[in-house]
């Protein structure tokens, strides 16, 4: 594989995603408008627990567990949930009616993304749930690259960002089930396989990704991964409070993310128990791995800290105060 000079990374606070989609609007927009890409998200903002984007994606296998290449399964159409028409026309434009519906073409969906938004998990009241946005991750051993015949997916040598170069790619879509993130689609017009592309265009000019740039809540950080003078360095390394989604499948993501610190449990007489989180540890382990425990501990007494009146490196950081100094320069 080439030789990577640097390596491009973002960092999402999950306790500040207010699941707005302005995200996903963002990039639908700029990226997957053309013909065949009607259902296509690159960026996807899903409720956690949950089945997620495509349907069940993170049991559908692929990627390196216990190193060795696994094979993966190939997310469908209706795993991902096809692009639903309304009649916007006619009540917008054609002065027919008021109300909006979904126009059901045959079969009525039986899944779209976001079907089970806002429906978490846990019993009430200890009922629990928190939006995972997700890209692709731009891995350092990414599983898409290995597994096209064409070696028609690259990582870009000077920034380290993933792209699918479509002149060379003949569909077989092998990138599909290796990815264990299952974040590439397949193109049925063009019959070539398309992804995130981080935005490269918009990094050439130093400018972040849309995703992150317009973002309300503050919650994604760009930037290279070994700049020590910028968050994603300081949120990954320094603190340790940035993890990768699911790591033990091996493909070394390069986006990461501070994990949820939910409320407290309620105990059986209706209390306040402080000593129990209302989201369970083994979840989040589930997601993060066992370093998430480190990472909760690390985010809680920083904020402590902060209640006590003290200042806090790490809080103000997260916070975000200057918006452009979460884009590590990349702040045009
Ligand atoms: Fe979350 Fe920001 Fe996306 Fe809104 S725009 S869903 S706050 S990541
Ligand atoms: Fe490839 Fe999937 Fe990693 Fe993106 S997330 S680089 S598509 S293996």
């Amino acid at each position: 594989m080439t030789k990577i000079q640097r390596q491009m990374a973002m960092v999402m606070d999950l306790n500040k995603c207010i699941g707005c989609q302005t995200c996903t609007v963002a990039c639908k927009t700029l990226w997957t408008s053309d013909p065949g890409m009607e259902a296509m998200l690159f960026n996807t903002v899903n409720t956690q627990p949950g089945a997620g984007t495509p349907r069940g994606w993170e049991s559908l296998g692929g990627g390196f567990p216990g190193g060795a290449a696994a094979l993966g399964a190939m997310p469908t159409t209706t795993g991902f949930g096809e692009a639903w028409r309304f009649n916007h026309g006619e009540v917008f434009h054609g002065g027919q009616g008021q109300k909006t519906h979904l126009q059901v073409q045959g079969k009525a969906p039986e899944w779209g993304p976001n079907w089970d938004e806002d429906q978490g998990g846990g019993e009430f009241p200890n009922s629990f749930f928190f939006y995972l946005p997700r890209i692709c991750n731009h891995c350092t051993h990414p599983a898409c690259v290995e597994a096209c015949p064409r070696q028609a997916i690259v990582k870009r040598p000077e920034d380290g960002v993933v792209v699918i170069d479509e002149t060379r790619c003949r569909g077989h879509r092998h990138c599909m089930e290796a990815c264990p993130y299952k974040k590439i689609y397949f193109n049925h017009a063009s019959k070539v396989s398309q992804k995130c592309i981080f935005c490269y265009p918009r990094l050439e000019q130093g400018v972040a990704p849309a995703c992150a740039r317009q973002c309300p809540g503050r919650v994604r950080f760009v930037g290279y991964r070994d700049d020590p003078d910028a968050p994603i360095w300081k949120l990954v390394d320094k603190w340790k409070v940035a993890l990768p989604l699911h790591p033990e499948f091996g493909t070394e993501p390069n986006v990461f993310y501070v994990p949820p610190v939910g409320p407290a449990r309620f105990d059986a007489a209706g209390n306040v128990d402080e000593s129990r989180p209302r989201i369970p540890d083994a979840y989040l382990i589930s997601l993060f791995g066992p370093r998430v425990l480190d990472a909760l501990a690390v985010l809680k007494a920083e904020r402590a800290k902060v209640q006590q009146g003290e200042r806090s490196e790490l809080m103000d950081l997260l916070i975000g105060y200057r918006w452009k100094e979460m884009f590590g320069g990349f702040d045009r």
